[in-house]
């Protein structure tokens, strides 16, 4: 499948909307780069769809392996499902969630996320992934604690919708190459992945970890440019600031 995702940003494809007569970020020529270098990265580190949720909430301000910690502590607990972790009390899954960080705040997302499930969709994830991509937005985004950048990683990971997910990873490539001014916001960079880079979910679950990758080894606060694989495609300027 993997394959033929290549394939598809390799396919020509209609000019970039971003302006009239503006260069396009070549963000198809960006994945490819990424693919190449690196390969396939196994997204989302997950059994199931809940656990992609679980791991979603918990991933705010803090790094992967502490949710990996909390995700374990869960697991050992049989608390890992809708349901207990539904009736639970808010302290017992503050304790089990405790490795996450902001264990009380996260606590009360995932009830609050468990409240939307049960009161909206008798507790069925199956229910709740029935809507379209739009209602489905909708509902996680009106759960306290869920911001877009959950919501697309739930919709994309989670529901297999292709929704492109944008993270500060995301944001300091696209700045410092000067793809995207410093300003702008959420919507405006996944709506120019979305109209650059095929509608695909396969090819957007992989580029959103490769771009994850990048942020987390090259493109950190202070930019590892001389060994990245998008070296060639900076500004002759070089990296722009943030
Ligand atoms: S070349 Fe430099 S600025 Fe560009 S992604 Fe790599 S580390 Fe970041």
């Amino acid at each position: 499948m993997i394959r033929s995702v290549m394939q598809r940003v390799t396919k020509p494809r209609r000019e970039n909307k971003t302006k009239p007569g503006a260069h396009a970020p070549p963000l198809r020529a960006v994945y490819r780069d990424l693919y190449r270098a690196w390969g396939p990265q196994q997204w989302w580190p997950a059994r199931t769809r809940f656990e992609v949720i679980v791991g979603a909430i918990l991933t705010q301000n803090t790094a992967w392996s502490n949710v990996e910690k909390a995700i374990r502590r869960l697991r050992a607990a049989r608390a890992l499902n809708p349901e207990t972790l539904h009736r639970a009390r808010l302290e017992q899954v503050a304790e089990w969630i405790r490795p996450a960080g902001y264990f009380n705040v996260k606590a009360r997302r995932l009830r609050a996320f468990t409240d939307l499930l049960y009161g909206r969709f008798a507790g069925k994830l199956n229910r709740l992934f029935a809507l379209d991509t739009a209602a489905l937005r909708a509902a996680l985004l009106s759960v306290n604690g869920i911001g877009p950048e959950t919501a697309d990683s739930i919709l994309l990971y989670a529901a297999q919708r292709p929704r492109f997910v944008i993270d500060a990873y995301t944001r300091r490539v696209l700045v410092r190459h000067g793809w995207i001014g410093p300003e702008a916001g959420y919507d405006e960079m996944a709506a120019l992945f979305m109209r650059t880079v095929p509608e695909d979910t396969a090819l957007y679950n992989e580029y959103h970890a490769l771009l994850v990758r990048l942020g987390k080894y090259y493109c950190k606060p202070v930019p590892q440019c001389a060994a990245c694989p998008l070296r060639a495609r900076l500004p002759a300027s070089g990296p722009r600031p943030l």
